[in-house]
């Protein structure tokens, strides 16, 4: 197994529809490479979390990082995924609003934020507009989601995103004490994510200006950010 960088071409899997994907997102010039690495660097495991796209620089230029281990299919699906984040970030604005980083409490809720609701677009505009499917994620998240509920180290209101995340892209969690519904700080944020982010899907993307109101006000649901700011 190699160590070193192993930059990947993405035209050695000839899919077109992928193509097709990486051309537009490309054009704007910040995805600096796509590479292969090993299971466990990058925080990537094959059975949890197969593929990154990662900020590089602290600038707005990205790097996809992925397991060596998967295999055709599934890599398709994989930097189809990623390539499907940075599309909504440069072609449709949708992104975190880097003031959100001071304001917030924990930094920690602005990524699955951003995560959960590009997920709720991704996934029909993937297949609909690329021919590219996200079993491989959906397959993910079922497995995934006890896992998740069960790490203590988790913050109830991430808990909660992949909850209404789940319950929107694979259907309902029947065992709803276990997902800590009993938890005050689970119960609003389950809430306040349903009310504001609750309609997004591929049909019915926010523009971006909302996106940024959407998230602002989840964040005073949630305590997050002070009212009034
Ligand atoms: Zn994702």
């Amino acid at each position: 197994m190699s160590c070193g960088v192993e930059l990947f071409n993405i035209e050695n899997l000839d899919e077109p529809g992928l193509m097709r994907l990486y051309l537009k997102v490309t054009r704007y010039g910040n995805l600096l490479r796509i590479e292969a690495v090993s299971n466990g660097a990058h925080d990537l495991s094959i059975d949890r979390n197969p593929a990154t796209l990662e900020s590089a620089n602290n600038a707005d230029q990205y790097v996809i990082y992925f397991v060596n281990e998967l295999d055709r299919g599934d890599l398709i699906m994989a930097i189809g995924h990623e390539l499907g984040h940075l599309l909504l970030i440069n072609k449709y604005y949708l992104k975190i609003d880097p003031i959100l980083y001071v304001l917030v409490r924990d930094e920690e809720i602005l990524q699955a934020i951003q995560n959960v609701t590009h997920h709720l677009i991704l996934v029909d505009l993937l297949r609909e507009e690329y021919g590219i499917h996200s079993d491989l994620y959906l397959s993910l998240i079922r497995r995934n989601l006890g896992e998740y509920l069960s790490d203590t180290e988790l913050m109830q209101e991430v808990k909660a995103l992949r909850v209404f995340e789940y319950e929107k892209l694979v259907g309902r969690v029947e065992d709803v004490v276990t997902a800590g519904t009993q938890v005050k700080s689970f119960q609003k944020a389950y809430e306040s994510a349903d009310t504001r982010f609750g309609k997004y899907g591929f049909k019915h993307m926010p523009p971006s200006n909302d996106y940024k109101e959407d998230i602002i006000t989840f964040l005073k649901d949630i305590g997050q950010i002070r009212q009034g700011m």
